[in-house]
C-alpha cells in the first residue's frame, strides 16, 4: 500500500520557459523515489550527481518536507499518512507533524542617501539574483541576535537603529525538499559600508536607490513584498 501510494505521489518539476520540463532521466528519478529500498535524499544525490554542463536543464524535483517521511518520526510505524489540511498523522500513536514553517531574517539596510544595501545571491535558490542579506534563525536565538549574526556573518556589517518593517510566507528547497518559511524583515543603518563578503553565499552587493529597483531582480516575493512596504513607509 505504501509502495503505491509513493509512485502515485505527485511530483512537482521545476518550469523551463515556463513550461513543466519532463524527460526520461526524471521518469527514472520517479522510478528511484518508489523503491523502498532509496530514501529521497540518496535518489536525489543519485541524481545530481549525474548533472553536468550538458544536462544543466534536467528538471530538479522538490517536494515538501513534510511528505519526505515514510515512518513516523516519533514511533517509527510506516503507518504516517498525509492528510488534507497538509499536516501528517501517525495512526500508531497519535503524533501529527503540523509543518509549521522556519523562521528566516532579513535587513534592509539604507545608507546616509537612502539607498538599499542588495546582495547577489552566490547559491541556489535563486542565484545570481538580487536579495536583502539574512538567513535563518538558529535554535535559542531571537530575531534581534539572528539579525545581527547574519549581517555580520554574510556582509561584516554592524547594525543600528533596527526596526521591525514587515513579515511574509515563503518557502525553501534544498536538495530537493521545501520547506515553509516565515520571513521576517527589519530595516536599519549600518555603523558603516566596509562590507566583507562570505563568499560562499554571496557574490557581490551593491547600494541602490529605491526607486531604481526592479521587483523582477529580487530573489524572492517576500523580498518584493518588502522592499514595496519600505517605498510606502512615510
Ligand atoms: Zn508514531
Amino acid at each position: 500500500m505504501q509502495l503505491a501510494h509513493r509512485i502515485t505521489r505527485p511530483l512537482r518539476l521545476s518550469l523551463f520557459n515556463g513550461r513543466p520540463y519532463f524527460n526520461p532521466l526524471a521518469q527514472l528519478f520517479h522510478l528511484l523515489l518508489a523503491e523502498e529500498a532509496l530514501s529521497v535524499e540518496r535518489t536525489y544525490s543519485f541524481f545530481c550527481s549525474s548533472r553536468t554542463p550538458a544536462n544543466a536543464l534536467l528538471p530538479v524535483v522538490t517536494k515538501p518536507l513534510v511528505d519526505a517521511y515514510t515512518h513516523c518520526p516519533l514511533c517509527g510505524s510506516p503507518d504516517y499518512a498525509s492528510q488534507q489540511d497538509g499536516t501528517r498523522h501517525c495512526r500508531a500513536c497519535d503524533h501529527r507533524d503540523f509543518n509549521n514553517p522556519i523562521t528566516a531574517v532579513a535587513a534592509l539596510i539604507l545608507d546616509p542617501q537612502d539607498r538599499l544595501l542588495l546582495i547577489r545571491r552566490a547559491k541556489d535558490p535563486a542565484k545570481g539574483l538580487l536579495a536583502m542579506p539574512g538567513g535563518f534563525v538558529d535554535p535559542g536565538e531571537s530575531l534581534e541576535q539572528a539579525i545581527h549574526r547574519e549581517i555580520a556573518e554574510e556582509i561584516g556589517l554592524a547594525l543600528t537603529g533596527i526596526r521591525y518593517l514587515c513579515s511574509h510566507p515563503n518557502d525553501y528547497t534544498y536538495r530537493g525538499l521545501t520547506r515553509p518559511v516565515c520571513d521576517v524583515f527589519f530595516q536599519a543603518r549600518a555603523t558603516s559600508f566596509n562590507v566583507v563578503l562570505q563568499r560562499e553565499e554571496v557574490a557581490d552587493w551593491q547600494l541602490r536607490p529605491l526607486g531604481e529597483i526592479a521587483p523582477a531582480e529580487l530573489a524572492f516575493d517576500s523580498m518584493r513584498h518588502a522592499l514595496a512596504t519600505l517605498r510606502a513607509r512615510p
